[in-house]
């Protein structure tokens, strides 16, 4: 058999991107500004509904760091964030010489946990500082607990800042993710759902967090002739070739999201009668775009086997997979930060492991990734 590399997730162009950039070509329209980023915005804007506005950015994490410019966090203050995540949710929290609170994740969705979330409120109102804001995650697609997370953030009166990079297409009861909070955020790096390459976006039902989004990060350039400034600028703007790149993308959303939740539907069927192998599951009302597919192994129940096993074996036959996110609080980085929780998160850590998950995976790849987890794990094919 063909031993070529099965990534955890690859980009998978749809076929009209290349149309776009190459309109961007022959317009000449090299640069982070044009009509492709006009009409990403425009195509983004319509697909999350709910009366959003869009700047599209260079990265996520740029989109993280002037949402939290914009929510007015700076170096005296704190900001509550899922423990349980990437890096670059909370990296932005120290660009602004900001203090990251972490919060632990519930077993349900594996996301903020909206008890802690209030408890760690309740406890930094009591010694005198209160967050800034909250920034909750939807891992892996599975949508955060927003309806319960948003009424604590509106009864202690704290913006939340939602990080949906991994969750674009995910929603509650149909209100997709990035539009519950203050101001959401979106990534479309290489390995995620849609891809620009490089990219990300904030979002707002305000157009006022877009428009002045679009002023920060190109430069703060006030309106004047000559270059003038009365304000802090970045260069976060997203090009008009990656936009053209993401206009092409939008047009296999919903495609990309059906291969996905398919790819989960493949791995269940699989193997969710392997003892000591669980999924997770979508709570009612809820909808994952499920970016990535994830089991938790556990080696009380499968005879000993860890996820670090199954790791090893899938890598030895060239394929990729990984483990869960490494909470944040956990992480030499950030030593010393506040948490708040009862060790949900890294027993997830410990036991949780992504599978390959690219909507571009074949029958083939399939083939060979049951082969070995079905011999890792000792089951027989059925
Ligand atoms: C990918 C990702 C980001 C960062 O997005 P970039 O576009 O890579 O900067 C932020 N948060 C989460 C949860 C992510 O998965």
């Amino acid at each position: 058999m063909d031993n070529s590399k099965i990534w955890l997730s690859s980009p998978h162009m749809g076929g009209m991107e290349q149309q776009y950039v190459n309109d961007a070509f022959d317009t000449n329209w090299v640069a982070p500004l044009g009509p492709n980023v006009d009409g990403f915005e425009k195509d983004l804007s319509n697909y999350i509904k709910e009366g959003v506005h869009v700047a599209a950015l260079s990265t996520g994490t740029a989109a993280i760091h002037l949402g939290l410019i914009m929510l007015g966090v700076t170096a005296k203050d704190e900001v509550i964030c899922q423990s349980m995540t990437f890096s670059a949710s909370a990296n932005p929290i120290n660009y602004q010489g900001a203090t990251p609170v972490f919060i632990d994740s519930e077993p349900d969705t594996w996301n903020m946990s909206p008890e802690y979330l209030e408890q760690a409120i309740r406890d930094r109102i009591a010694n005198g500082k209160k967050p800034k804001a909250i920034i909750p995650v939807h891992l892996y697609g599975m949508p955060a607990k927003m309806d319960e997370i948003m009424a604590i953030a509106r009864k202690y009166e704290i913006p939340v800042l939602e990080d949906a990079a991994e969750a674009l297409g995910s929603h509650i009861n149909g209100t997709m993710c990035g539009s519950f909070g203050e101001i959401g955020i979106l990534s479309f790096n290489g390995n995620k759902i849609i891809t620009t390459s490089g990219g990300g976006a904030l979002v707002s039902k305000k157009e006022d967090y877009a428009a002045k989004a679009r002023f920060l990060s190109t430069q703060a350039r006030d309106e004047a002739p000559h270059y003038q400034h009365s304000h802090i600028g970045y260069n976060y703007r997203m090009s008009n070739i990656c936009a053209g790149i993401g206009r092409g993308q939008m047009e296999v959303l919903p495609e990309r999201i059906n291969q996905r939740r398919a790819n989960y539907e493949r791995y269940y069927k699989e193997l969710s009668n392997v003892p000591g192998i669980s999924f997770v599951k979508e709570p009612e009302g809820y909808f994952s775009n499920r970016w990535l597919t994830t089991v938790l192994i556990d080696p009380e129940k499968t005879g000993g086997i860890t996820r670090e096993d199954v790791r090893l074996a899938l890598e030895k036959e060239n394929i990729e997979s990984r483990p869960l996110w490494k909470p944040m609080h956990l992480q030499p980085v950030f030593e010393g930060c506040a948490f708040y929780g009862d060790g949900t998160s890294e027993k997830l850590f410990e036991q949780g492991l992504c599978l390959p998950s690219g909507s571009n995976l074949t029958d083939v790849d399939f083939e060979r990734i049951f082969s070995v987890l079905n011999s890792v794990l000792a089951k027989q094919p059925a």
